[in-house]
């Protein structure tokens, strides 16, 4: 029954304890105290220990994409995304090696449980036997009727064939309201109860305006790819895209880029914000307003989106850029964003997101630098080295 601490503990639940300790018996956490009150066997020293980090929204199929399809200004985004189906088309990595590549990094980086999008759900078998959790989203897109309903087909298909395993659940996800036909949004109340679902939602300047007109540069794409027909039925706004999330159990509303604060309203209590701050940086998209959803009582959590637009899946780094943009969000906020709001966003929350008695051993120690100051500031400063990685109790990198 193993005894660790470490300069700082960072229960997530509540707040840092000094020199705090964390027991853990087989793969589970058995009491998180503060210092004084039990002997540690294990020492991590100048480090934090946070649970581990929950990365809400990436795509593992794309991690031979670093550096490949460099991201455009935001009013060209459209180029990005035709560059991003080339290189899907022509990469000679096999998925499965991208995949694995990226449940490595995660790890390396102290990712224990995350949101996968997958073309084709076979990161599913990969990442059941990983030492990490996920939910597997298979992606369904496409507008014409014909493109939709063979996607739509497949995901059927991947879900009646294939079945949750322990520390991995299955999802889906419709791409977006301006890929994807209405039905990918409608057909959510038929998914099975316990699904989740995410879809990238306002993540394009102009989107809403495409949604309502059905003009703009968007149409413009998607005629240039082929993907129009006369009978393309989209949702007809964000909004209607919002409710339709609202109705599976575990709603992610990703990147939200360009939401206003009237679709406030359009958050249940059963879906989350999620925001890839990185990605939205490189794209130089306006400024964006998840601090007004967060203040509104809206759950906001953090991911990394696929390499094809963030240098790294580091979930630590989406918050410390936050903590550069947004210097007046508390550091508590920015850390739970990333560990345990995530975990409530996938719904894993009673397993794990946080340091707590009865959940899962994950856990991550984050070296620290040498000088003093407020623990929070600390953790979301410079990085300081390689992380120690512990999933179920047991050290995976
Ligand atoms: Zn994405």
């Amino acid at each position: 029954m193993p005894t660790f601490t470490a300069r700082s503990v960072f229960p997530v639940s509540g707040p840092p304890l000094a020199r705090g300790t964390v027991t853990v018996e087989g793969d589970r956490i058995t009491a998180v105290l503060p210092h004084g009150l039990r002997t540690a066997d294990a020492d991590f020293g100048n480090a934090a220990l946070i649970p581990g980090l929950v990365n809400a929204h990436t795509h593992l199929d794309l991690s031979a994409a670093r550096g490949a399809v460099p991201p455009t200004p935001a009013d060209q985004f459209t180029d990005w995304l035709r560059a991003v189906v080339t290189f899907r088309r022509q990469s000679t990595t096999p998925v499965a090696d991208a995949v694995r590549s990226g449940i490595a990094e995660s790890l390396r980086c102290g990712t224990t449980l995350l949101g996968d999008i997958s073309s084709d759900g076979g990161s599913l078998d990969l990442l059941a036997v990983s030492p990490l959790r996920a939910v597997v989203f298979r992606e369904v897109i496409g507008l014409r009727r014909d493109r939709f309903a063979m996607t739509w087909g497949k995901y059927r298909h991947w879900r009646d064939a294939t079945a949750d395993r322990p520390g991995t659940k299955r999802g889906v996800s419709p791409h977006a309201p301006y890929s994807t036909s209405y039905y990918g949004y409608r057909f959510l109340t038929t998914v099975p109860p316990h699904f989740a679902a995410a879809s990238h939602v306002a993540e394009l300047p102009g989107e809403a305006d495409f949604l309502a007109t059905k003009a703009g540069p968007i149409r413009d794409f998607l005629e240039s790819i082929g993907a129009l027909d006369p009978f393309v039925k989209t949702v007809s706004s964000l909004r209607m895209a919002l409710n339709t999330l609202g109705t599976v159990p575990h709603g992610l509303v990703v990147h939200g880029n360009y939401l206003t604060p009237e679709h406030v309203a359009g958050f249940t209590p059963s879906m989350t914000l999620v925001v890839c701050p990185r990605t939205h940086a490189a794209f130089g998209h306006a400024p964006h307003p998840w601090p007004a959803f967060a203040a509104a009582g809206v759950r906001v959590a953090v991911g990394t989106d696929s390499l094809a637009s963030n240098p790294d899946l580091d979930v630590l780094a989406e918050i410390r850029l936050l903590r550069r943009t947004n210097p007046d969000a508390p550091g508590s906020q920015l850390l739970r964003m990333a560990t345990l709001s995530g975990a409530e966003a996938l719904g894993f929350a009673d397993v794990c997101g946080s340091l707590d008695a009865g959940k899962s051993a994950d856990f991550v120690a984050v070296p620290l630098p040498d000088a003093d100051g407020d623990p929070h500031e600390l953790l979301l400063g410079d990085d300081c080295g390689a992380r120690r990685v512990f999933f179920r109790g047991v050290e995976v990198t």
